[in-house]
């Protein structure tokens, strides 16, 4: 049976870990395309919220679909093993502590799923490489090694790596809070670049102008609950709730 579902939907999200409930009836609709971003104060969920997408954070209750697929549903393991591993090959996560594998280069780190997944031949993955990592300027930088790059530089990479799978939806958890200031932008630049072309995202931020110059919508969050969401035009210049404003006061 197939449900008429949004391309990415989250349906009444329960997550606690023992005792402690870190998501409370969350519910959320991205559209192909859209660019949603998230805000809160630490430890309000956003992480296990993201992660819950592709299922590494299992929900304890509620659904998570994407494209039409529930993501987390109950299958027998190996089936869903199967089933797992092909949904998170559809979704890109860059965190903020930059993840690529350090005794690789920059092509080696992102010629290593496709080829290892998909099966793509070296010289096909080495052409996806070049092309991926020219489309995030790093091209000049493809055979230096994680400890030979900025920052900056090893977040583009990690995108690059992520973009290399052709997901369907990119998840970005704080991608430049561990960048020096100055190296922030290159990355935002990037990000700019993909909403561009259309690739629907979900941005967790502290940053609330990038928030408001490249999202569609921004969701506050706090304690486990969506406060409010809105257009950043409304959700940042005319808050409706306390939480928000009081929020809002901190972090602009
Ligand atoms: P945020 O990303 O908004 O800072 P998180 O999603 O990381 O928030 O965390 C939300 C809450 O869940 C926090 O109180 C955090 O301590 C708790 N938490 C996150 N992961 C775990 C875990 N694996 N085990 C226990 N508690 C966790
Ligand atoms: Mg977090």
């Amino acid at each position: 049976m197939t449900e008429q579902t949004a391309f990415v939907e989250i349906r009444h999200a329960q997550k606690s870990f023992g005792t402690l409930e870190v998501l409370k009836d969350i519910s959320l609709s991205v559209d192909r395309g859209q660019i949603v971003g998230i805000i809160g104060s630490s430890g309000s969920g956003k992480s296990t919220l993201l992660r819950a997408i592709n299922d590494l954070d299992p929900l304890t209750g509620g659904e998570v679909w994407l494209d039409g697929v529930q993501v987390n549903k109950k299958l027998p393991h190996r089936q869903y093993e199967k089933h797992i591993n092909e949904m998170r090959q559809q979704v890109g996560m860059v965190f903020q502590h930059f993840n690529l594998f350090p005794h690789m280069t920059a092509r080696e780190n992102v010629t290593m799923a496709p080829m290892m997944l998909k099966g793509l031949s070296k010289d096909a993955a080495n052409r996806l490489a070049e092309e991926q990592l020219d489309h995030v300027g790093m091209l000049e930088r493809i055979d230096y090694y994680p400890s030979q790059l900025s920052g900056g530089q090893k977040q583009r990479v990690a995108i690059a790596r992520a973009l290399a799978m052709k997901p369907k939806l990119m998840l970005f958890d704080e991608a430049t809070s561990a960048l020096d200031p100055e190296l922030v932008e290159e990355v935002n630049q990037v990000m700019r670049k993909l909403a561009q072309e259309h690739m629907t995202m979900i941005i967790v931020t502290h940053e609330m102008d990038f928030a408001a110059s490249v999202c569609d919508r921004v969701l506050f969050m706090d304690k486990g609950v969506v406060v409010e969401e809105g257009p950043p035009e409304v959700l940042f210049r005319n808050p409706s709730r306390d939480r928000t404003r009081e929020f809002l006061r901190k972090h602009i």
